[in-house]
């Protein structure tokens, strides 16, 4: 049988291009599914996608992770459910179509209409849905696509009420009103969960010290610090540290002793004495103002880190002034309406936005002269996660679920949760125990509708379903065609109360609820019966065909065995479903997880369009293909940030020629030999290594599956094919060259051992490299073998060579630090602390080209010591220049375990750098207890035969340029020069496959003739 020969360098595009038709046209993933159909489960849980843009790089990475280890489970025969989720709906929607729509404001969508607004949003979705689903069939994802789940369908919605109703009856449900960040371009509250670290930006703002003189006490003055002007309309009091000095300075104003240390004070009074005082408001003209008493109030929480020791305090605007109103009943002003704009009441500012006002609260303050002192701050700001406009306070009211009851058991079950990196766990604790109540309403139009319909009686009604819903109607069944504003607002119930008719509530839910219920909603949790297609409700009809399981399914499915997702989803999807989970069935829906952190370009920067340092994901797959993404990042720790880019590709391109070379090395001799699968001869101990290593591969593979860590799976194969390649494959030419079916079989079940077991990192190249290893069953993909466990190795062999490469490549590092070319023999090699490598002196001898080695104590080293500055340097101080300078005069002990003692002081092997050297005509070079010494001396003989051995390097070159066949034989012809080389003449032939040399007498080069 013919092998179907490789080119040089693999297209990995093209090639996976080829292997995605070939898996469709033959089915190929459904087969598998059909194999494993009915085997034991494995679990996985998909969380959404957001269905809005196409897909970034940084989900490529989520989505590879995904889909190793769902394809290494299904090698292994799980049965699995492959379902696809996309997110649909919420703010990252309305705000895409709104910039489609070029709108840009709340007003702006209304004029629209919420109706044509809806359609626009499903639209997008419907777009980008495909859009990802291709962009992830591309990477390798296999799916089941035509089956995704979508977070707006009705089931989806129903699912959700089923649980809010839930959560008021336990009386966790309720209606807050306070101060809370808003983002006053999207005009909704923004919640807790929503505010992560990436969201702060540097932003520059004024930075104002204002005097509110005091009452009574003529020319005194408090001093108040603020970067938000547009607050100060808004002050309804100041509050100072009870416990803490203040003094009065020269100016007359009062300030916080601590905030200036070096100010002369005329007089000095506690905190606490300035308590009760009253102070002209710096805006006591407003409307907003009249009748209002501005006050000195105590807070512990005062810091005098920034500022003056005085804070002024505007309850409508800042959510620990709120509080403080309602400790010391503070009247609380709202400065601002939901689009930001200052609201009538407030005389020359009304209309304007919070920027807008600064400068004219400014100009007031200076005209007045209460401005004492005006600068600019830079500083880290909270902005919208959807927009990016700064946001703001407003005291709102929003609905909550208040989470204390539910706190404690969320953190007992985490406990049970197996999380990789392990460290995720303390994360996801940490995020548990400071979580706030969770506000779950928005103030916006294409999102989940809460099924929340209060009454003047005082009754809040709570639908639990669609189906409740259309039981309790009382109008607008008719217009409702799937559960979103503005049909469902036109739905009227009766109150459960007193019969009234009542309205749903205007908001709509947070996203992470519609992600949070799909442990729930996408396998038929208390679902009496399977509904066919049931999923593909309400917004979802069309899109998908996703059934709706009934009960008993949830149960085979319920919790997942293992879920992977970005490290922000501990705030987000991770806490979500945990929450709805352990409110629902008191338990966790996922045993295990695997999360990881942020990418970013190769350089370590974030990506951002705008500095041109992004890389779309059609681009990365076009340009470098799925597979070398893939490798990326499973060669990643997760637990670090991923530094993505066409630098790193390259490098795993060059990484991963080299199994692409092994394999086409077998292909062209197989080939020659006219060689089959089974034709085997007798075993040499560098065949018996090279099946036992290759057994060491597939059981570090496996362990690394199950512990679900990517990095070793990389690292294991990478070692291995280095193995393969740098050791058996060189160490066997000769064997090839001679069709040696003994290392052609060797070499061939090595290959295909190793393609199984690294299929789901590199699925394309895998499956491409299989199908020519195993040409004579070309209708069958690596996908549908079944993994066989690590069969027998023998561990003694494995150890032996593995000391047997450290010694030569520490031997090759002596040669390479020499300045010797590695083609020049040399007498005679020592090598010390490697006695596994006692029974391969040959190999060494031949692999380094020394005559001879022997095994012994290395005493031709100098040993040199340097302190190792950035350990030593914080430890020693000053005493580092005595220690340096014994080190340096060779004035040390050594230590047992490999420290030193220098100038009285015990220096661990950490703290210093050790250096061993050669004398005089020796190489050295150590690592891993080893040492090795090259003796670098050349005689004639030596010399004679270093030439050689250039002459047959440059013979084969010109064979290859020539495009010689393996097979072809040679005339050589050498100049007069070169004639002593004869000498060797027989190794020359073959070397070079020369039926004959002679020389001409010349001096020009060599040359070669096909004989
Ligand atoms: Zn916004
Ligand atoms: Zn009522």
């Amino acid at each position: 049988m013919a092998f179907e020969p490789l080119p040089p360098v693999p297209d990995h595009p093209a090639l996976e291009h080829e292997i995605l038709e070939w898996w469709e046209s033959e089915g190929i993933f459904d087969r598998l599914r059909e194999q494993n159909r009915g085997e034991e489960r494995f679990s996985f849980l998909d969380g959404p996608i957001t269905a809005n843009n196409p897909m970034g790089i940084h989900h490529a990475w989520g989505r590879t992770l995904k889909d190793v280890f769902q394809r290494y489970k299904a090698l292994r025969g799980f049965d699995q459910r492959y379902q696809n989720g996309f997110d649909c709906q919420g703010l990252w929607v309305e705000v895409e179509v709104e910039k489609a729509l070029g709108l840009n404001s709340k007003r702006d969508i209304e004029e629209y209409g919420l109706a044509e607004f809806a359609e626009r949003c499903k639209e997008r979705v419907a777009e980008f849905a495909e859009v990802i689903t291709d962009q992830s069939k591309r990477l390798g994802m296999w799916m089941d696509w035509d089956n995704d789940y979508h977070t707006f369908s009705d089931t989806n919605i129903s699912y959700i009420w089923g649980f809010l109703k839930a959560v008021h009856d336990r009386g966790w449900l309720y209606k807050g009103h306070r101060s809370t960040e808003w983002c006053p371009r999207c005009g909704t509250s923004i919640s807790q969960h929503e505010l992560f670290a990436g969201e702060y930006k540097e932003l520059e703002h004024p930075s104002l010290y204002v005097r509110f003189p005091l009452k009574g006490r003529e020319g005194e003055a408090i001093m108040i610090w603020t970067t938000t002007p547009w607050t100060l309309p808004a002050n309804v009091a100041a509050a100072v540290k009870p416990d803490a000095e203040y003094v009065l300075l020269e100016s007359g104003n009062w300030v916080g002793r601590e905030a200036y240390p070096d100010e002369k004070a005329m007089r000095t009074a506690r905190g606490e004495e300035l308590v009760g005082l009253e102070y002209e408001g710096p805006f006591d003209y407003l409307p907003a103002q009249e009748g209002l008493v501005h006050r000195i109030i105590a807070w512990d929480e005062v810091t005098m880190d920034e500022g003056t020791g005085i804070v002024h305090i505007a309850p409508g605007a800042g959510s620990e002034d709120f509080e403080l109103s309602r400790v010391h009943g503070l009247p609380v002003l709202v400065a601002i309406d939901e689009s930001g704009r200052m609201l009538p009441g407030y005389g020359p500012f009304e209309g304007f936005s919070t920027d807008e006002v600064a400068d004219i609260v400014i100009e007031d303050l200076r005209r007045r002269e209460l401005l004492v002192d005006e600068g600019r701050i830079t500083h880290r700001y909270p902005t919208c996660w959807r927009c990016g406009t700064p946001l703001v306070f407003r005291v709102v009211d929003d609905w909550f679920i208040a989470c204390d009851g539910i706190r404690q058991p969320m953190l007992d079950e985490n406990e049970k949760v197996a999380w990789t990196p392990d460290f995720y766990s303390k994360r996801m604790a940490d995020w548990l125990r400071n979580m706030g109540d969770w506000n779950i309403s928005r103030k916006r139009y294409f999102g989940l509708p809460l099924p929340i319909y209060p009454c003047d009686c005082g009754e809040v009604n709570v639908i639990g379903s669609r189906a409740e819903l259309d039981e309790r109607a009382t109008a607008g069944l008719e217009q409702l065609q799937e559960l979103h504003r503005p049909w469902v607002d036109a739905v009227t119930i009766s109150c459960q109360s007193c019969g009234k008719d009542v309205h749903r509530i205007s908001e709509v839910g947070d996203a992470w609820l519609d992600a949070g219920i799909v442990p729930f909603s996408t396998l038929g949790w208390q679902n009496p019966e399977w509904i066919e297609h049931g999923y593909a409700t309400g917004a979802a009809q069309g899109l998908s065909g996703a059934d709706l399981p009934d009960h008993a399914y949830w149960e085979q499915w319920f919790p997942a065995e293992w879920i992977s997702e970005m490290r922000e989803q501990i705030r987000l999807w991770f806490y979500s479903i945990s929450f709805m989970s352990m409110t629902l069935v008191g338990s966790s829906p996922y045993r295990k997880v695997l999360t990881y952190e942020k990418l970013l370009d190769e350089t370590g920067r974030e990506m951002h369009r705008s500095w041109g340092n992004s890389i779309e994901a059609n681009e990365a797959f076009d340009r470098m293909g799925a597979d070398i993404m893939r490798w990326q990042f499973c060669e990643q720790n997760p637990g670090q940030n991923l530094k993505f880019g066409y630098g790193p590709a390259t490098e795993v391109k060059r990484r991963l020629l080299t199994l692409w070379n092994s394999v086409k090395f077998f292909v062209d001799y197989a080939n020659v030999a006219d060689w089959s699968p089974g034709d085997t001869g007798e075993l040499e101990p560098l065949d018996l290594w090279l099946l036992s290593r290759v057994e060491q591969l597939v059981a570090e593979m496996t362990d690394a599956y199950e512990r679900y860590w990517t990095p070793d799976l990389v690292a294991s194969f990478e070692r291995f094919v280095d193995d393969l390649s740098n050791w058996y494959i060189r160490r066997s030419r000769r064997r090839f060259w001679n069709s040696d079916p003994a290392a052609l079989q060797t070499l061939w079940t090595a290959l295909i051992r190793s393609v199984i077991v690294i299929a789901p990192v590199m699925p394309f190249l895998a499956e491409h490299l299989w199908r020519v290893l195993c040409s004579n069953d070309a209708s069958e993909s690596v996908f549908l073998v079944r993994w066989q466990e690590a069969g027998e190795r023998d561990e003694q062999l494995l150890a032996e060579v593995a000391a047997t490469r450290g010694v030569v490549d520490l031997g090759r590092q002596a040669r390479a630090a020499s300045g010797l070319k590695l083609r020049q023999p040399l007498r005679r090699l020592v090598v010390e602390g490697a006695p596994l490598a006692k029974g391969h002196l040959d190999e060494i001898r031949d692999e380094l080209r020394v005559k001879d080695v022997e095994l012994g104590d290395v005493e031709a080293t100098e040993l040199r010591v340097k302190p190792n500055l950035p350990a030593l340097g914080p430890k020693l101080g000053k005493g580092l220049g005595a220690v340096r300078a014994a080190l340096e005069a060779g004035e040390f002990e050594e230590l047992a375990g490999g420290g030193f003692r220098a100038a009285g002081q015990d220096l661990s092997s950490e703290e210093v750098l050790v250096e061993r050297t050669g004398k005089e005509g020796w190489a050295v070079a150590a690592g891993d207890g080893v040492t090795v010494a090259l003796d670098t001396g050349l005689d004639p003989e030596l010399e004679l035969e270093g030439r050689v051995l250039d002459l047959i390097h440059e013979l084969n070159s010109m064979r290859k340029e020539a495009g010689l066949e393996l097979t072809d034989r040679i005339v050589v012809t050498l100049p007069e020069a070169a004639s002593d080389l004869l000498a060797h003449a027989d190794r020359i032939k073959e070397e070079v496959l020369a039926v004959e040399i002679r020389t001409d007498g010349g001096s020009g080069e060599p040359e070669i003739v096909k004989a």
